[in-house]
């Protein structure tokens, strides 16, 4: 976390996407690019995350007749980059996978990434989330390391939209870290034009969109120093 700002207004009113497209612009479209920092200090973070997500769905799934063992039909991966989750989870769950990224350097990756068996990337909307109108139904939307680029208000009627394009049954999840301030506050950080959410905040907001928080959990398994890393999973009732 490079600079804090501590101001008087809510902090996510400082984020701006023109900083965030500029900083994002400016990573290179690899993997290394994707996690950044967290990354090259921890190299296997991205492996321990993939399981994880992997683990989170498997007991979601668990006694729902309906989906059993099979892969689920359509997914879609929210902020995508250059197609981590698509490629590593989000593929070896759904036959197709959407992605929806603004910036078309790692979209163009993520169009390009060969998937075996079954699974295929499907559409591949260049666009921020805060713009984007699902206009399929989806078995999963899945929404990680992104969410902190919207403000509040962004946020909640996204997963409103997001709400409505559900399939029965199916499931938003949020993979997002969490603000540990003492304080009780997000945290703006200025280097990537982002806030990082408490864990209060973001059930107010799933509540506001009318969601149920039917799973939440802590990811486990990552280095201590790193801020905890909380999965939600949302329905629509
Ligand atoms: N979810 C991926 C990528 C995380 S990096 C993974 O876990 O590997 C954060 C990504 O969010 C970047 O690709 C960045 O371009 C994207 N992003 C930035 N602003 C966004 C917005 N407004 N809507 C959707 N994605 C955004």
């Amino acid at each position: 976390m490079a600079s804090i700002e501590s101001a008087s207004k809510p902090e996510d009113s400082h984020v701006s996407q023109a900083d965030v497209l500029a900083y994002w612009n400016a990573v290179p479209a690899t993997a290394n690019g994707m996690l950044g920092d967290m990354l090259r200090q921890y190299p296997q973070i991205s492996r321990i995350d993939l399981r994880g997500s992997l683990n989170f769905l498997t007991k979601l799934r668990l006694g729902k007749a309906s989906t059993e063992r099979g892969l689920l039909d359509r997914g879609v991966d929210c902020g995508a980059g250059i197609g981590r989750v698509t490629a590593g989870f989000l593929s070896k769950v759904c036959c197709v996978v959407d992605a929806v990224e603004p910036v078309e350097k790692f979209a163009k990756v993520a169009r390009e990434i060969i998937l075996t068996g079954e699974s295929r990337i499907g559409e591949v909307y260049v666009i921020g989330l805060q713009d984007w109108l699902p206009d399929k139904k989806y078995d999963i939307i899945w929404n990680q390391w992104c969410l902190g680029y919207l403000t509040d208000e962004e946020l909640k009627q996204l997963l409103t939209r997001c709400k409505a394009a559900l399939k029965g049954g199916g499931w938003i999840v949020v993979k997002e870290n969490i603000s540990m301030d003492i304080e009780g506050k997000g945290i703006f950080d200025k280097e990537d034009s982002s806030v990082t959410r408490t864990d209060e905040k973001f059930q107010a907001l799933f509540l506001e969109a009318g969601l149920v928080m039917v799973k939440t959990e802590l990811q486990t398994g990552f280095p201590k120093k790193l801020l905890p890393v909380r999965f939600y999973a949302l329905q629509s009732h």
